[in-house]
């Protein structure tokens, strides 16, 4: 069993350690500090934590849960680290850098076992659950890519992984991005994206915090959804949408439905038509995603006039859409193919 991370520790856990050190509960906030705000690469730099205190630190805990077996550079902007955790599997991180905003798409599992047709990390199944600290620990990595002025200023749980199906260290490590001793991101910087498991959703609204909630919904009927998205066999567009009812009852907060335009498959504009009428009525917007070409999976990007016509079908439905732009396009940047092209490369 490797030790627990630092970023497995939550502020009260931290202060907890640090009284039953012999010293003060306030030294977790300097601790943090140094962790979420001063970028420490290790406990060494934490010059105003009392020597005692920083042994041990190091004999306790880990700093970092991955190291970084490879870093892909975009020409705009965007950066991709491959990290290898301390048991030998691989999860990705994105840093996506638009004008002033610097956004990170981070992993919640190892694999995912949802399955989606056109995506490189379900292809594998799932292998476990990342620990609270190696979600944060995705963080830190992409935090020190940054230059001195740079800020990350949106996460997005969209990498690797079903995040629903992982709440249980999902949830800390969102507290502590939105507390001020960790990053203090509002809420409405942190975006969730899941297939939609509805008693998950629930859980989420129930915790209280207006987190922004992206359903990855892809089709607006069963027979369909379920061709592109397996388990929705086992779910159903209706229960989602019920679920994200319930979501925004409780929270305030508008559902953002994801919808990856794959060609030939969903991207007819009678679909488009479809949902806007199940969700005119909901108060939601549409982020509609051309198909970002995966090498391992046969599924393509419709035509730009296909592209438009189904997005035009959506409005004219009275449904508030954007289209996500590509970024990263000259890397491995679409989920997964970096850990897949990873793997392929070394067996
Ligand atoms: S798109 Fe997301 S939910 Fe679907 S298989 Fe990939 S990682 Fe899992």
């Amino acid at each position: 069993m490797p030790r627990p991370l630092i970023t497995d520790l939550s502020s009260a856990d931290l202060a907890a350690w640090c009284l039953a050190q012999g010293d003060r509960s306030f030294r977790a906030q300097q601790i943090r500090r140094w962790i979420y705000g001063k970028r420490a690469m290790g406990f060494s730099e934490m010059h105003d934590v009392p020597g005692a205190l920083r042994t041990a630190l190091e004999e306790q805990f880990d700093y970092f849960g991955g190291a970084v077996v490879r870093h892909q550079k975009s020409k705009d902007g965007t950066e991709k680290l491959l990290l290898e955790l301390r048991d030998g599997e691989q999860v990705e991180c994105v840093l996506m850098r638009e004008d002033d905003r610097r956004t990170v798409c981070i992993s919640t599992q190892v694999g995912c076992a949802m399955g989606c047709v056109f995506c490189a990390s379900g292809l594998m199944g799932v292998k476990r659950n990342l620990s609270t600290g190696e979600i944060l620990d995705q963080i830190l990595r992409l935090d020190r890519l940054l230059s001195g002025e740079e800020r990350i200023t949106n996460v997005v749980l969209m990498g690797m992984g079903e995040p629903l199906a992982n709440l249980k260290h999902v949830l800390p490590a969102l507290e502590t991005l939105n507390e001020k001793g960790g990053l203090g991101l509002g809420a409405r910087r942190i975006t969730i994206s899941t297939v939609g498991l509805p008693e998950k959703i629930r859980e989420l609204a129930a915790h209280g915090t207006p987190f922004n909630l992206a359903i990855s919904l892809h089709a607006p009927e069963d027979e369909l959804r379920t061709r592109i998205v397996p388990v929705n066999a086992r779910i159903g567009v209706e229960a989602i949408l019920s679920a994200a009812d319930d979501y925004f009852a409780a929270t305030g907060r508008r559902v953002t439905y994801e919808y990856c335009l794959l060609a030939g498959t969903n991207d007819d504009p009678a679909e488009a038509r479809r949902l806007a009428g199940l969700l005119r009525e909901r108060n939601a917007h549409v982020n509609v995603i051309p198909m970002n070409p995966v090498a391992a999976v046969a599924w393509e990007t419709p035509s730009e006039p296909r592209t438009e016509a189904f997005v035009e079908a959506l409005r004219r439905g009275g449904i508030n859409v954007t289209v996500r732009k590509r970024k990263g396009a000259d890397i491995d940047a679409a989920c997964g193919q970096l850990r897949l092209s990873e793997l392929q490369r070394t067996t």
